[in-house]
């Protein structure tokens, strides 16, 4: 059997689930692990109308609709110094919600028996203990089953859908996401009797003030269910102690806007708490091996990018599987297209999570408070929430917006995708936003360079440099000899060695890219490390009026 497998997937998550089916949908025999019995619980039951799109494509919709999950109508938001509520609602379509709050226990149950109708072989209890390298190559799973035998298991792919990284995970390492994202989540479900009032109308309610930020999201029709979590950024963690639990419902109470929707709703089950600092793989798929969500990457719990990031990833994984499947001389390439979507979507959200997070207020220091960027008004909801989370202010939101969509009609009139402004348009149009302002950066960062290149540094008129006397920094009685610098205007500067050196190299003026090659020869500073240290100096003795770049102008590096 081990021999004849071609795709083994760790992990029977929605990740897992999802790729899984597709993979078998395509006649792949595919084989998927998971160490534990469904049903069993995990947290992250909001799902964005994207996550929903993706999971509808397994033909579960009639099965999670007969679970009577609560209908996501849309978020409201309570955000930022403005604390009056404003709405974003989802557009329904048709009679159909545009997405849901699951209980994950069911849903993710209902996704990995899809897997296993799609034709994959799913085996509950199995836990996968190592991934089998040769060379760079992963070959197989190391793995005990639910009897506590251990067995090896060969295939020439592996997927990696285990969820948050752990001991399986050593290869290929981890980078950490912002500052910004070092956050931790506390959370409780809270359930209402059939008398008590509530007004859930499905929506999920977002509060966020300072370093305190919080999540409503009703879950259940029937049992009237909600999950209730508080996001503790960096500036609030000390708040945090030994007690999770009391920190956990002091400030729920605290909270008016959570605590007036939470009366007469009770905490159900244990208060849990875990780190929810964003990370990314170095790399999300290599030779024999893929990683699909959290094993992938993890951004914020609030945002709800999870899941969505999730069956994403699965989808995608399956299609370049598929890809070298069916063709293996296109393996490098799709495995470097998989990366690269990948990691473009894990840093949209942090964008968007950042963004979100600075309009709440200031968090620990570092952290900006942007007043700018908080939506003008609660009129349009879909804008303001893009305003919000792409961190524009609504004005130039619309012209980039204005933008994008003439982009996306030229590209249409030439035979790509209509343009929709719903839900999934909103995403992309951020992503193609943020790329858009790191091309402008990186495009900055070259001309700038070029600039460099092709200007002259000289001494500005009146700099010297040569001995003179000084008080010692160390208050010795009489005064000592150093060089020193001297501006046009008279300010003295002490002359370190890389100081003298640039005088000697610039001398009555040089071409830049002359004077760095004989500053590093000079200073022994390796080529590579020489090109920033040595625009470093110029930038600081410019500042300091001792020299200037010409002839592009008066410091032709700040030109742009
Ligand atoms: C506090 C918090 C709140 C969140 N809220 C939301 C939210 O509202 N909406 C949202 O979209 N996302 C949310 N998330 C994120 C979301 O839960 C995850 O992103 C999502 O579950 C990832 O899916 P996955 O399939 O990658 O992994 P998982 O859902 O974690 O599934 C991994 C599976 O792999 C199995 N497994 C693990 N190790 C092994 C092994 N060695 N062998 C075999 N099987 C193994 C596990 O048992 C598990 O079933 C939240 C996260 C946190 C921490």
């Amino acid at each position: 059997m081990s021999t004849e497998l071609e795709v083994i997937v760790i992990g029977g998550g929605p990740g897992g689930s999802v790729c899984a089916a597709a993979l078998a949908r395509c006649g792949h025999r595919v084989l998927l692990l998971e160490k534990a019995s469904f049903p069993r619980e995990h947290v992250g039951e909001s799902l964005s109308p994207s996550a929903w799109d993706t999971v509808q494509a397994l033909g579960v919709s009639d099965e999670l609709r007969s679970a009577r999950f609560a209908a996501k109508s849309g978020a409201t938001f309570a955000w930022g110094d403005d604390p009056s509520p404003w709405t974003v609602a989802y557009p329904a379509r048709g009679d159909e919600p545009a997405a849901y709050q699951v209980r994950r226990g069911v849903f993710d149950e209902v996704l990995l028996r899809a897997a296993a109708a799609a034709g994959a072989e799913v085996r509950q209890g199995w836990r996968a203990d190592e991934i089998i390298y040769q060379g760079e190559r992963a070959t197989g799973v190391l793995c005990t089953s639910p009897g506590g035998h251990a067995e090896q298991l060969t295939a020439p792919w592996i997927v990696r859908a285990s969820g948050a990284p752990g001991r399986l995970d050593g290869r290929p390492g981890y980078l950490p996401g912002p500052p910004e994202l070092e956050n931790m989540a506390v959370w409780g479900y809270w359930a209402r009797d059939g008398e008590s009032p509530g007004s859930d109308s499905g929506s999920s309610l977002l509060v966020g003030h300072g370093d305190t930020c919080f999540w409503y999201f009703p879950l259940d029709d029937r049992t009237r269910l909600a999950s209730v979590g508080i996001v503790v950024r960096p500036g609030g963690q000390r708040r945090l102690g030994d007690d999770p639990a009391a920190f956990y419902r002091g400030t729920i109470a605290s909270c008016d806007v959570l605590a007036s929707r939470l009366s007469g709703a009770q905490l159900t089950g244990p208060v849990k708490a875990a780190d929810t600092r964003a990370y990314a793989s170095k790399q999300m798929a290599g030779p024999g091996w893929f990683l699909v969500g959290d094993a992938a990457c993890f951004v914020d719990p609030l945002l709800t990018p999870g899941i969505q990031l999730a069956v994403e990833d699965g989808t995608l994984a399956a299609q370049t599987l598929h890809t070298i499947l069916v063709q293996p001389d296109a393996q490098a390439q799709a495995l470097e297209f998989y990366d690269q979507i990948c990691r473009r979507n894990y840093e949209t959200f942090v964008r968007l999570s950042c963004n979100l997070y600075e309009a709440a207020g200031a968090a620990g220091q570092g952290l900006r408070r942007p007043e700018a960027r908080r939506p003008a008004s609660a009129a349009d909801g879909q804008l303001a929430f893009l305003s919000l989370i792409a961190g524009l202010p609504r004005a130039e939101l619309a012209i980039r917006l204005g933008k994008y969509i003439a982009l996306r009609n030229r590209a249409a009139a030439l035979g790509g995708a209509a343009v929709a402004l719903g839900e999934k348009e909103g995403f992309a149009f951020l992503g193609w936003q943020f790329h858009q302002s790191a091309l402008t950066l990186a495009r900055a960062e070259r001309i700038k360079s070029e600039l460099d290149e092709m200007s002259v540094v000289r001494l500005t008129e009146g700099a010297t440099i040569r001995d003179e006397v000084f008080v010692p920094p160390d208050g010795a009685a009489t005064l000592r000899r150093r060089m020193a610098a001297t501006n046009g205007l008279g300010d003295r500067f002490e002359a370190t060695p890389e100081l003298v050196t640039l005088f000697a190299v610039i001398g009555a003026g040089c071409p830049y890219a002359e004077a760095r090659r004989r500053f590093c020869e000079t200073m022994a500073i390796p080529a590579g490390h020489g090109r920033t240290q040595f625009r470093d100096w110029l930038e600081m003795l410019a500042d300091h009026g001792l020299i200037e770049w010409q002839p592009e102008g008066r410091g032709a590096s700040c030109a742009v």
